[in-house]
């Protein structure tokens, strides 16, 4: 099956238990069984069942399912966010006094979020860019896992998997990727080497900007050295999914990082036309790219453009992709406001991933907490705006995208 009809047809479809086309939506807290003895047995993990729903509910489950099937993995966990799937992940391999590789140029909550792990003990080490050297440079004993963005969401700078996933493999090291911005139209990431694949459902996999969600995918190919990896050795009798139970029976749970039903439902709506939106979008991004490069003073920065140093990825990892997010350089951060404030359709908005194309400056934003050095190396400036292309024709966002350049011109000519 090619990727719109596994969509819509593959395995992980679930039966529904009314015959609902779509997962009924299981807006409860609790399950109620016929006896005791057979609770009992759902807590014991003896029988299928679900029992709470922070610890399992239908409609998680069958996002749950669809999801993983997709990224070709053994299971998937949902969680309440993007953030709350990257810091379970990470918290179920990681304890104080372990190590972390990262390459920078990340999103900014994910760095603010390795920064947050230092009080407890976790040492995260950012490397300019993750390659087989700058990782082998890095490992140590402490090393338990290399975390990396698949597109890095706002730098786009592309990860290239099998290459960091054979040097971490080599020392035992997992690597788990963020893919959000790539999708798993682009990209299956598991299918390239890495182990774990995190998704912010937020974005392109709800597709309609309307719940905030995470999941967590295991790859469920990695030898767990359970003397190395100590966080998991409760799990060895799991062996390869002993990271999938780790998550599913203990930090998932405990953490309490579930995703809301009614927000798995909308974004399971949303999955369905994740093809069609994907394709649509890389066009239309394509598009504004290319005319914007040929505006003077605009520096246009997307993965399709020769200019662009990871171009080449495009065609190797991506599917000839450049994603839907780009992002140009103003000449300050005064004419950066000007022309967003120009903008007839693009949204002033701090998300990427809708259907309408959305418009923000980083700088002042997503990045006001970071320090301008952390800022730069993950490919933000002063008079960087970023922008989330849409499903809109590609001939008005263009044409407006002009307007407003030239708008911001004749203001400063004014003044
Ligand atoms: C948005 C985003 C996150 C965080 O997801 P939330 O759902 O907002 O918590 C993580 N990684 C990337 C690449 C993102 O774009």
């Amino acid at each position: 099956m090619e990727f719109n009809t596994k969509l819509l047809h593959g395995r992980s479809i679930s039966k529904n238990p009314g015959k609902e086309i779509l997962p009924p939506v299981s807006q409860v807290t609790a399950f109620q069984y016929e006896s005791m003895e057979e609770l009992e047995k759902v807590f014991a993990h003896k029988s299928m069942g679900y029992a709470y729903s922070r610890i399992g509910n239908p409609t998680l489950t069958a996002f749950e399912q669809r999801v993983n099937e997709l990224e070709g993995g053994v299971g998937a966990v949902s969680c309440s966010s993007g953030m709350s799937a990257i810091t379970i992940a990470l918290l179920a391999v990681c304890s104080s006094g372990d190590e972390i590789i990262v390459g920078s140029g990340l999103y900014g909550g994910t760095i603010s979020l390795f920064h947050d792990l230092e009080k407890f003990g976790i040492h995260t080490i950012f490397v300019d860019k993750l390659t087989a050297d700058s990782v082998k440079e890095h490992l140590t004993d402490k090393t338990k896992v290399v975390f990396g963005e698949l597109i890095s969401n706002p730098s786009l700078r592309v990860l290239d998997v099998a290459e960091v996933s054979k040097v971490a493999h080599e020392a035992g090291i997992p690597l788990f990727v963020d893919s959000t911005t790539a999708t798993p139209y682009l990209a299956r990431p598991l299918s390239l080497g890495a182990d774990v694949v995190i998704h912010s459902t937020s974005k392109y996999i709800n597709g309609g900007g309307n719940s905030i969600g995470g999941i967590i995918v295991d790859g469920g190919r990695f030898s767990w050295d359970f003397d190395k990896h100590t966080a998991l050795s409760d799990f060895r009798k799991f062996g390869k999914r002993a990271f999938l139970l780790r998550l599913r029976t203990d930090i998932w749970e405990n953490f309490g990082g579930c995703m809301a039903p009614a927000n798995a439902y909308l974004s399971y709506i949303g999955l369905d036309t994740l093809g069609l939106r994907m394709e649509k979008i890389c066009r239309n991004t394509d598009a504004l790219a290319k005319a914007l490069e040929g505006i003077s003073g605009i520096e246009v920065c997307y993965l399709t453009l020769d200019s662009h140093p990871d171009h080449g990825y495009v065609e190797s990892e991506l599917s000839g992709y450049g994603g839907g997010i780009l992002n140009f350089r103003a000449g300050s951060k005064e004419r950066a406001f000007k022309i967003i404030n120009s903008l007839k359709y693009a949204l002033i908005a701090s998300n990427i991933g809708d259907l309408r194309t959305l418009v923000i400056h980083p700088a002042s934003t997503l990045y006001i907490h970071t320090g301008k050095e952390e800022m730069e190396a993950a490919g933000v400036y002063e008079d960087t705006i970023r922008v989330s292309v849409g499903i809109e024709d590609a001939e008005d966002l263009i044409a407006d995208f002009r307007q407003a350049i030239e708008n911001a011109d004749l203001k400063d000519e004014n003044e």
